[in-house]
């Protein structure tokens, strides 16, 4: 069985090439699976990623020191260890790390998703000895329903409150963004306004290719111009003052929490959209089966019924209990929580 890589509560370590995968703390060596700040932390003398994701790290925490961008394709020998990314569907960037050594393969993907995203490259199952994965929605009442629906659900509510506008939380790297491109994919073509939190990473996006149509800031507008608009804030916006100037605005959440009724209410959630960027228990059990791990390993979330599942199928699983691991889904089960 493979021996050469250790799970810590902050980190996986890759012993024979001395780095670490998504470490929570400074490290000299990391390899970054995705641009989310529970995975990408700043402060390592080196990093590993993709471009996007080097890029998603420069943008927010400055220019990186130390940073090798690894395109599609490239393996990089690190000790012993041949090093390669696969995308992992999440968010733009996002990635598998597939290590191989002493004829073994461990893929580490940690967050992903199988649902079609237009602003990030498809999940690529890879065979392989150890995979490790997520379980955030590790349960079999999470099954997040097409997209498409959810967008209608959206267009639907702003076309029957013309003096109203829909104001759309999420979060501000991957949800925001590919909330967008759904409406655009939908034919929306009207502009998109914004808080000015997001920005910077639509600018980015923009920047590495992924086209979202006409986006403003809300800065400039007054209330009587946002009616009949779509505005898209960070989760924790809507309860705030910011959120007063806009036109008598119907709160909605895109997240995959949503599915939970009682927490869209308890947030004060007028329109839920259950729209994820992780992976359903539907997703979770059919990547396995088609995975076929010697052994899965989940690192945070619902962990007790993916290893429950796997062993009624013989599939060996063990869960890691990983510290730190809460992001753009979980951000806002914290918001909704209080
Ligand atoms: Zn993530
Ligand atoms: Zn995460």
């Amino acid at each position: 069985m493979v021996d050469w890589i250790v799970p810590h509560p902050h980190g996986i370590h890759v012993v024979p090439a001395d780095v670490w995968v998504d470490p929570g703390r400074p490290v000299d060596r990391a390899l970054v699976t995705h641009g989310h700040a529970d995975h990408a932390r700043g402060g390592h003398a080196h990093v590993l990623a993709t471009p996007e994701t080097l890029a998603i790290m420069d943008a927010r925490y400055g220019a990186q020191a130390g940073g090798q961008p690894v395109g599609p394709g490239e393996v990089v020998r690190m000790g012993d260890v041949d090093v390669r990314f696969v995308p992992a569907g999440h968010v733009l960037g996002s990635a598998q790390v597939v290590l191989e050594h002493k004829g073994e393969r461990v893929v580490v993907s940690v967050d992903y998703k199988r649902a079609p995203d237009p602003t990030c490259l498809p999940f690529e199952p890879v065979p392989c000895d150890i995979f490790v994965s997520e379980a955030t929605f590790g349960l079999p009442v999470f099954l997040h329903p097409p997209v498409r629906g959810e967008i209608d659900k959206l267009l639907a509510a702003l076309r029957a409150n013309p003096d109203r506008c829909v104001l759309v939380g999420a979060y501000a790297l991957g949800k925001a963004q590919r909330v967008v491109a759904e409406l655009r994919a939908a034919g929306f073509d009207e502009p998109v306004y914004l808080h000015g939190a997001m920005l910077k990473l639509f600018a980015l996006y923009e920047t590495l290719g992924v086209r979202l149509g006409d986006v403003r800031p809300v800065g400039t507008f007054k209330g009587d111009e946002l009616k009949g608009r779509i505005v898209v804030a960070p989760p924790s916006a809507s309860g705030d003052r910011w959120s007063r100037r806009l036109p008598d605005p119907i709160t909605a959440m895109a997240s995959g929490w949503m599915r939970v009724r009682q927490r869209a209410k308890a947030s004060g959630i007028e329109l839920p959209l259950i729209i994820s960027d992780h992976a359903d228990w539907a997703e979770l059990t059919a990547t396995v089966a088609e995975v076929r791990p010697g052994e899965l390993w989940v690192t945070h979330g619902r962990d007790d019924a993916l290893v429950h599942w796997c062993e009624m199928r013989q599939q060996k699983a063990r869960a890691l209990a990983m510290v730190g691991r809460e992001d753009e889904d979980d951000e806002m089960a914290a918001a909704g929580a209080a």
